[in-house]
C-alpha cells in the first residue's frame, strides 16, 4: 500500500466513489473533496457527506457558486430543460468546469500534503467534455506542478474502461451492492437506481446490465 496521501474529487456519485473504495485500497490515508456549484439537488451534497462518513473519509467542501455565474446551465438552474441532441454537448455542459475542478483539487491537495489526486473522468463514454480526455488531465498535471514546484500524480482509474466494466470494478472492491443503494447519479435526484427515466438512469442501468449479464455467463 503507497503510504502517501491521496485526494478523491467526490460527487457521491457511482464513478467516484468507485474512484473513492479504490483509492482506500491503493493508498494508506484518503481525503475527499466536493464542489458545491449550485447543483439541481441539494441531494447531491447531501449524498457525497453520507457516503464519505459511511467510508470514514475526510471530506472537503468547496464553494464552486462562480460557475453559475460563469456558464449557466441546465444542471444549476431548474427552468432550463436537460437535452441532449446526438453529436452535440448536452446541456449541462459548463465549459472547462474540469479544469477548474482539478486546478481547485490540485491547491487542497497542496494544503493538505496530499500527492496523489484521483478524479473518475473517463473517455471511453466520451461525452463531448473536452477536458475529461486523457490527455487534458496528463498537460494539468504538468501545470499543477509546475504551479506550485510540486510532484503531484493525477490518477484516473475510470479513464478506458465503460460503465459495465466500472460496474465491474465495484464488485472487485467488494462494493457492488453499496455503490448500486448508496450513489447518485440520477438527473432527477433519485438516489441508488434512480427514476430510470433521464439519460444518466440509462446509461448506469444500462452499464450493470452489461455487467450483470456477464457476469452469469461467466458463472455458467
Ligand atoms: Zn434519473
Amino acid at each position: 500500500m503507497n503510504q502517501e496521501k491521496a485526494l478523491v474529487v467526490f460527487s457521491g456519485g457511482q464513478d467516484s466513489t468507485t474512484c473513492l473504495l479504490w483509492a482506500k485500497k491503493e493508498f494508506k490515508e484518503v481525503e475527499t473533496v466536493t464542489f458545491n456549484y449550485g447543483q439541481r439537488h441539494v441531494a447531491e451534497l447531501d449524498c457525497a457527506k453520507e457516503i464519505a462518513g459511511d467510508l470514514k473519509v475526510h471530506h472537503h467542501v468547496l464553494d464552486m457558486s462562480l460557475l453559475n455565474q460563469l456558464a449557466p446551465s441546465a444542471l444549476t438552474r431548474n427552468d432550463e430543460a436537460i437535452t441532449h441532441e446526438e453529436g452535440e454537448l448536452p446541456s449541462t455542459f459548463v465549459p472547462g468546469r474540469n479544469l477548474l475542478f482539478l486546478s481547485f483539487a490540485g491547491v487542497l491537495a497542496k494544503q493538505i500534503g496530499a500527492k496523489h489526486i484521483i478524479t473518475g473522468v473517463c473517455e471511453t463514454d466520451f461525452s463531448g467534455y473536452p477536458d475529461c480526455r486523457d490527455i487534458f488531465v496528463k498537460s494539468l498535471n504538468v501545470s499543477l506542478n509546475l504551479s506550485m514546484d510540486e510532484q503531484f500524480v493525477i490518477h484516473t482509474p475510470l479513464m478506458w474502461i465503460n460503465k459495465a466494466q466500472t460496474w465491474e470494478m465495484a464488485d472487485r472492491l467488494g462494493s457492488l451492492k453499496y455503490i448500486r443503494e448508496n450513489t447518485l447519479t440520477c438527473y432527477n435526484g433519485v438516489i441508488g437506481d434512480g427514476c430510470g427515466d433521464c439519460p444518466a438512469c440509462e446509461l448506469r442501468q444500462k452499464g450493470l446490465n452489461e455487467y450483470l449479464q456477464s457476469k452469469k455467463g461467466g458463472d455458467e
